[in-house]
């Protein structure tokens, strides 16, 4: 392992949200109704990693806790530049809400055993409660930074950040910390063609429930460990844009009118 941050990536495979449909009666999203990409703001959390290995050296792993199928993100953030890669992928991590999701991952985290850096996206574009990053530090016992959008300077035991909440406040926090970062931190890189064919034949960790026993309790995962349960999905009825048009001599009076009537001038 390269001198240098010790960074670990946590990144989500997600459903393309524009065409995924949702299971109303159950509660819950149907995987397979879209294509699965990387949750968008992984890539810009890869991508500070990356930035991070080649300015100050490091080594970079990335975990993802989903179905078999998120293996392909993490060759993905293989080919873009990570150095190891772990899928958490078991029946008993089923079913997990944001605490369950960031206790498993946390858990994962400690069989690792050593760490100065861990990256997450501001939120998934499914879930999007950008709960999991601050829990898992939660879990760790170690400080975090949410919506990082710019690293003014980082030694290998500090990081000088500014977090984008609305207001911009300039953060310095001592190492190790989990930092949380929005897309406007980078623009995540391509992956190479030689990179990609090299990412396919690369080995992928697979780690089950049993692998993580020996550091954290079992119930706290999946289903059993949700305090949260979804009883109903609802769409809220979007309004579209509603438009008049005035014609004739007296169109200006009536717009006049129409705007009165509602309050917009006296
Ligand atoms: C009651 C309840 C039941 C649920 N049941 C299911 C279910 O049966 N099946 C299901 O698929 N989902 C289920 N979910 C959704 C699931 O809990 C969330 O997708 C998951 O906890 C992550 O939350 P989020 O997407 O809001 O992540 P956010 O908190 O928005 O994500 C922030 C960042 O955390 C990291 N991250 C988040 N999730 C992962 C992950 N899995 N692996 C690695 N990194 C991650 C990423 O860096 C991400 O950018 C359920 C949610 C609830 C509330």
């Amino acid at each position: 392992m390269n001198s240098g941050l010790r960074i670990i990536v946590l990144i989500k495979q997600v459903p393309d949200i524009g065409k995924v449909k949702f299971n109303v009666e159950e509660g819950r999203i149907d995987r397979s109704s879209a294509s699965l990409e990387t949750n968008p703001f992984d890539l810009n959390a890869l991508e500070t990693a990356i930035q991070f290995k080649e300015h100050i050296g490091g080594y970079v792993t990335v975990v993802s806790m989903g179905p078999p199928q998120a293996e392909s993100s993490l060759r993905d953030a293989l080919a873009r530049g990570a150095d190891r890669a772990i899928l958490l992928t078991d029946k008993f991590f089923a079913g997990a809400d944001t605490l369950a999701t960031s206790y498993t991952l946390a858990t994962a985290i400690r069989k690792i055993g050593f760490f100065d850096l861990i990256i997450c996206g501001e939120k998934t574009v499914d879930g999007d409660t950008g709960q999991v990053g601050p829990e898992v530090a939660e879990h760790l016992n170690i400080p975090h930074v949410a919506y990082v959008c710019e690293i003014r300077s980082a030694t290998l035991d500090r990081l000088l950040v500014v977090s984008d909440m609305g207001d911009k406040y300039l953060i310095e926090v001592k190492l190790p910390a989990l930092i949380t970062v929005t897309k406007d931190i980078n623009t995540p890189r391509l992956p190479t063609l030689r990179n990609v064919l090299k990412a396919k034949k690369a080995n992928i960790e697979v780690w089950s429930a049993d692998d993580l026993a020996d550091y954290g309790e079992l119930c706290r995962f999946g289903l059993q460990g949700s305090m949260t349960t979804v009883f109903k999905i609802v769409f809220p009825s979007e309004e579209g844009r509603r438009g008049l048009i005035f014609h004739g001599e007296d169109a200006v009076e009536k717009l006049v009118e129409v705007l009165r009537e509602r309050g917009f001038i006296a």
